[in-house]
């Protein structure tokens, strides 16, 4: 069976950040927009809480020409620093790099860390090697930004080979896994280690998992769920519902496709020559094979490409044969 994702698996190519969400029905329309929307701040905004509480030390966020003023204040007020790392031009959804800008590019953002106090946040810029000469330090990055070790080590060893957006590692790391055809991997994880519906910032964690059963991001993430709903209960209650939903996350050519029985995500993410694609649903729920049809299951390649052939050629005039 087919089931290894290597270098030799991707192309050398790079896809620019996108995110769109596409609704299944106007009926899932109606009844999740305004779940979705409600559940969608609560990432960001339980980020800057865990700082302030010192629940974490340090946090990112980006200050733009449009938001630098009231962000500013509510800063000072709350007795937070800011330091800036690097502008990058702004981008939807997704992105593993930072975008080249020019200065005054009203469309740009300054990437920056906040914590509770200068040391902490000159702690990350010097872990982060922007401000300062040499190696990335991740297990200094991981203690600021309270991620754990094991998903700190997992991340930086497939960033380095180029796995920028490791799903399917994640999801083969993971004990019940279970290959289920070539390049299909069945999973049962957990809302906290759900990645697969940040490219749109659903997501409970900020750090990526070494895999859906990791213990440490679960505990790690049940803080974030505190925090969350201290802000907002109910928006609270429809982030876990989402993050509970079956879900096919499938890679090809650089572009995640990710269906869920109310909506699809299309997005960036890794180059591969072939798709991948990982089954998930958490403990108790369904699975996507029993709630949704696959994409392009009810689709017949062999006959439609018949039929497109037959198509071409009575375009040309040729006479269809065999
Ligand atoms: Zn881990």
């Amino acid at each position: 069976m087919m089931n290894k994702l290597n270098q030799d698996g991707l192309l050398q190519i790079d896809v620019n950040p996108f995110t769109r969400l596409v609704w299944n029905s106007t009926e899932a329309r109606e009844k999740y927009e305004v779940m979705l929307n409600r559940a969608l701040p609560l990432h960001d905004k339980a980020e800057y809480e865990m700082v302030r509480r010192g629940l974490r030390k340090c946090g990112t966020i980006h200050f733009s020409p449009h938001t630098f003023h009231s962000l500013i204040e509510r800063f000072h007020k709350d007795n937070m620093v800011w330091l800036p790392i690097q502008w990058t031009r702004n981008y939807g959804g997704f992105s593993h790099r930072h975008i080249p800008t020019v200065v005054g590019d009203s469309n740009s953002s300054a990437y920056g860390v906040m914590a509770r106090n200068l040391e902490d946040a000159e702690a990350f810029r010097r872990a982060s090697s922007y401000m300062a000469r040499g190696q990335t330090d991740h297990k200094e990055l991981g203690d600021l930004l309270l991620f754990p070790d094991c998903c700190s080590t997992f991340f930086v060893e497939k960033w380095g080979d180029g796995y920028y957006d490791p799903v399917w590692h994640s999801a083969e790391e993971t004990k019940n896994s279970k290959m289920v055809a070539d390049r299909v991997i069945e999973v049962e994880g957990h809302i906290h280690t759900n990645q697969m519906l940040r490219y749109m910032g659903l997501r409970t964690t900020t750090h990526f998992p070494c895999s859906l059963d990791c213990e440490e991001s679960i505990r790690i993430g049940d803080i974030w769920l505190d925090v969350m709903n201290s802000i907002d209960q109910t928006g609270t209650d429809y982030l876990i519902e989402l993050l509970s939903m079956p879900i096919v996350w499938s890679c090809l050519h650089g572009v995640a496709i990710v269906e869920t029985p109310i909506f699809t995500i299309i997005t960036n993410s890794l180059p591969t020559k072939e798709r991948w694609t990982v089954l998930f649903n958490v403990p108790g729920g369904d699975k996507p094979a029993e709630k949704m049809i696959l994409l392009g299951a009810d689709v017949d390649l062999p006959a439609i490409a018949k039929d497109t052939r037959k198509h071409l050629e009575a375009m040309r005039g040729v006479p269809h044969g065999n």
